[in-house]
């Protein structure tokens, strides 16, 4: 499972809010792939609140 932040994002910081285990916004949200895998519940979660679509999940 891959997870990226494309352009797309505003740094609302909703998804750091909803998983803060794999996103950090500092600008734009930042991705700790070496945590993803044991947060994929939130990691979904936050990719369906992201206001603007930019967490790809694949
Ligand atoms: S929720 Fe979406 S727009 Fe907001 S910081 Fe995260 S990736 Fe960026």
């Amino acid at each position: 499972m891959t997870v990226k932040v494309n352009d797309s994002c505003i740094g609302c910081g909703a998804c750091e809010s909803i998983c803060d285990a794999v996103f950090s916004v500092d600008g734009i949200a930042q991705v700790d792939e070496s945590a993803v895998a044991d947060n994929m519940d939130c990691v979904k979660e936050a990719a369906e609140a992201c206001p603007v679509s930019a967490i790809e999940v694949e």
